[in-house]
């Protein structure tokens, strides 16, 4: 009798593991189904396609950069390189805000083509210290200063980024809630692609030695999901997404 007892124990302790095993493993296959299902969300046909175009572009302005046509002349070597940044940082924000590659007719009636724009011509901008800390409006004073100009130090990015967004946030500045984002992009990519010739200047400690050129552009495509990743943890920085006319309506946070 007690040899039963002790049998139908065992018996009834198993199916209980074997119960609880079952459930833990199917909330594990939801766990990952849904960490898949939020991969697929943020790596869309379109964001890979502007994804590789990123990488092309730094590919060929870099390419162009070694020719000997563009070397020779001052003025070619700053616009394409010039041209370059501004690309890589335009193209950037895209990766961030047009997830589902809309075409240029529709995108440019989109709120946020400005963005677009903004953090292309902020990227390019980050070169005009050259010509400050050369004092001078002459190409040639601005590419051979004897160190770096202050918007290359890379220390600063954080503090400035911050402190507007710590401005924005103040006077709650709901329009602009995104230029902190868009300026770190613009700049920090800047950086990363000159990093790569010149190394990272984080002031007040002195320069890494430049990068490698795998890691460079790694980091170039990897800055815009890391800017994603950071909006999606919040719902601050999702207003309405840019493709939220073309996407079936939905409920609660809306993410990019
Ligand atoms: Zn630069």
């Amino acid at each position: 009798m007690l040899c039963v007892r002790i049998a139908r124990y065992a018996l009834v302790d198993l199916l209980q593991l074997e119960a609880r095993d079952a459930c833990q493993a199917k909330s594990k296959t939801m766990t990952i189904t849904a960490a898949m299902d939020k991969i697929l969300t943020v790596l869309t046909r379109g964001r890979l396609f502007l994804t590789v175009t990123l990488a092309m572009i730094c590919i060929l302005g870099d390419f162009l950069l070694t020719c000997a046509t563009i070397i020779s002349s001052n003025l070619r070597r700053a616009l394409i390189d010039n041209g370059t940044h501004g690309l890589v940082g335009l193209l950037s924000w895209a990766v961030v805000v047009n997830p589902t590659l809309l075409p240029l007719g529709t995108l440019v009636r989109e709120p946020f083509l400005w963005e677009i724009l903004l953090c292309g011509v902020l990227s390019s901008l980050v070169d005009l210290d050259h010509f400050a800390a050369a004092g001078t409006v002459k190409l040639q004073n601005a590419l051979s200063l004897k160190s770096r100009p202050p918007c290359h130090a890379t220390t600063l990015i954080p503090v400035i980024c911050l402190f507007l967004l710590l401005i924005v946030r103040l006077f709650k500045l709901q329009r602009i809630r995104r230029l902190p984002l868009i300026l770190f992009v613009a700049w920090f990519s800047h950086h990363i692609r000159d990093a790569a010739r010149r190394g990272l200047w984080l002031w007040p400690w002195g320069s890494t030695s430049p990068l490698p050129y795998w890691l460079y552009i790694t980091l170039i495509v990897v800055i815009p999901y890391l800017v994603i990743s950071l909006m999606n943890v919040t719902n601050y920085w999702t207003g309405p997404s840019v493709d939220s006319k073309h996407l079936p309506s939905v409920t609660g946070v809306q993410h990019v």
